[in-house]
């Protein structure tokens, strides 16, 4: 494959440096691939084979991604990402899992556990590139916009005020419940990101309410016809959660 078919420029993280990355993948075959195309757009890698090597090395290097295979002999993807999400050395080390078919539930407890995104198996690079580099990219920043009355996220012809705490299509307010901003917020402020039903309600609710993962779907049917045209923007990811289109 010649240069200009993979894309584009290389990524640096947010102090300018290359991006180091952990990746943890037993089966050989695919560390090598995963090694090859990373480094090729100017990552450092470092690779580890069982999920013990990777607690090592990712507590010695602190890379600034980690690219968890979650079926590995010995301690388990999962186990590794809650070990290192409980370290306060390692927990903002963005992780993102690769997973197999079949594996949704895991998923689930994964993203619960604080891993940033996933990507399921098989994988194009292309897309595990863009992937990647999304969850640099957030990683990078650091700050959020603070509410100060200027701070909206816009969206296509979508505004989200959150100083006002409206939501306006094309100038005009939509009538939005409390609840179905904290929605439509929440997803907006990270696209791409999926989050599992728990995560929502304890964003939304602080997790004090008793509310249950089917008035979570409620909401989003709710919120989605309010959205009209735009409500397409919020995609059900299948046995795992919500996401708000990148
Ligand atoms: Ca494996």
């Amino acid at each position: 494959m010649s240069q200009a078919m993979m894309s584009s420029k290389s990524i640096t993280t947010a102090s300018g440096n290359k991006p180091h990355v952990l990746v943890v993948e037993d089966e050989q075959d695919l560390q090598d691939l995963l090694r090859y195309n990373l480094t090729r757009e100017g990552m450092d890698v470092i690779c580890a084979d069982s999920g013990e090597r990777a607690l090592e090395l990712a507590r010695q290097k602190l890379p600034d991604l980690i690219l968890l295979d979650l079926m590995l002999p010995g301690v388990d993807g999962l186990n590794v990402c809650r070990t290192l999400k409980n370290e306060a050395e390692t927990s903002g080390i963005p992780v993102v899992m690769l997973t197999a078919k079949g594996e949704e539930a895991d998923i689930v407890v994964g993203l619960e556990l604080g891993a940033d995104d996933y990507i399921p198996k098989p994988f194009s690079p292309r897309v595990l590139l863009a992937r990647i580099k999304a969850v640099l990219r957030r990683a990078g920043e650091i700050n959020p916009p603070s509410a100060d009355g200027e701070d909206c996220i816009n969206v296509g012809d979508v505004v989200i005020d959150r100083g006002r705490h409206e939501v306006r299509i094309e100038d005009d307010p939509i009538d939005l419940t409390a609840t179905e901003f904290r929605l439509l917020n929440l997803l907006a402020t990270r696209p791409g990101r999926v989050f599992t039903r728990q995560q929502i309600i304890e964003a939304i609710h602080g997790g004090l309410a008793a509310v249950t993962d089917r008035s979570v779907d409620v909401q989003m049917v709710a919120l989605r016809r309010k959205l009209g045209d735009h409500g397409s923007n919020l995609e059900t990811v299948r046995g795992v959660g919500y996401r708000f289109k990148e």
